[in-house]
C-alpha cells in the first residue's frame, strides 16, 4: 500500500494516516512531524526550517524531498508507506514520481480529504498536540481526559505555534496556492480518490477502509 494523504491543514490527514498505518502495519512518513522534531532538537535542518514553519510558509522543496528520499530508503518502507503532508508542491510530486519510478513502485492512491474552510479553521485553532508522542487532541471535538495532559503518554499538551489563528489562515492560503493544484495533477494521473472529512474520525476511517478495499488495496 503506497498512499499519499492530500488536503488542507486541519482536514484530518495525519489522524486518518495514523489509523491506516496501525491497521495495516505500514510506516507513516509525516514531513511536518520530522521537521518539528528537527526544530526541537535544534539540528541544522531544524534551524533552517524554523522560520518558514513559524510563518506558515513552505520549507524548500530540496529540504523536504531530501527528507523523504532518506525515509523511503529505510527497509521498513519496502512493502508500503503512507505519506502525510508530502508532496505539497508540483515540484515535490514530480520528485516523488521520479523516486518511485527508480524503485519500480508507483503510488497506489492519493486520498484527497476535504472539509470546509470554516471547519478547518475551527479544527486548527482548537487542536492541541503532544510534543512527545505526536498524539493530537481538540479542545471541543476530542478533549483529553485530563485537561492539558496527553492520554497516550502523559506528556504536556501544547498548541502548535502555527495553529494560532493568523498563522493557520496563512497556511490555508499557502495550501490554496501551492498544494491544491496537486488535486488536478493526481486526478489526471488517475490515482486520486476523494474523501469527505467532515464526519467523526471513526466514520471517515471506515469510509476510507472501504475505499481502499474497492481499489483492491486491502
Ligand atoms: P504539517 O504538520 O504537515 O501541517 O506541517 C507543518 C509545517 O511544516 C508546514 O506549515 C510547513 O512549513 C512545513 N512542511 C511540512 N511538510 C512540508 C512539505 N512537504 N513541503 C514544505 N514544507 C512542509
Amino acid at each position: 500500500m503506497r498512499l499519499v494523504f492530500l488536503g488542507a491543514p486541519g482536514v484530518g490527514k495525519g489522524t486518518q494516516a495514523d489509523l491506516i498505518a496501525s491497521r495495516f502495519h505500514h510506516p507513516k512518513i509525516s514531513t511536518g512531524d520530522i521537521l518539528r522534531e528537527a526544530v526541537r532538537n535544534k539540528t541544522p535542518l531544524g534551524l533552517e526550517a524554523k522560520a518558514c514553519m513559524d510563518r506558515g510558509t513552505l520549507v524548500s522543496d530540496d529540504i523536504v524531498v531530501g527528507i523523504v528520499r532518506e525515509k523511503l530508503a529505510e527497509p521498513g518502507c519496502t512493502n508500503g508507506f503512507l505519506l502525510d503532508g508530502f508532496p505539497r508542491t508540483v515540484a515535490q510530486a514530480e520528485a516523488l514520481a521520479e523516486m518511485l519510478k527508480t524503485r519500480g513502485q508507483p503510488l497506489d492512491r492519493v486520498i484527497n480529504i476535504s472539509v470546509s474552510r470554516e471547519e478547518v479553521v475551527r479544527r486548527l485553532t482548537g487542536r492541541r498536540s503532544c510534543p512527545k508522542c505526536q498524539a493530537v487532541f481538540h479542545v471541543e471535538l476530542a478533549p483529553p481526559q485530563r485537561g492539558g495532559i496527553c492520554d497516550r503518554c502523559g506528556g504536556e499538551l501544547i498548541q502548535r505555534s502555527d495553529d494560532h489563528k493568523d498563522t493557520a489562515e496563512s497556511r490555508l492560503s499557502v495550501y490554496e496556492e501551492q498544494t491544491a493544484p496537486l488535486i488536478a495533477y493526481y486526478r489526471e494521473a488517475h490515482v486520486l480518490s476523494e474523501l469527505n472529512g467532515l464526519d467523526p474520525v471513526e466514520a471517515v476511517h471506515h469510509r476510507l477502509v472501504s475505499l481502499l478495499a474497492a481499489s483492491g488495496l486491502t
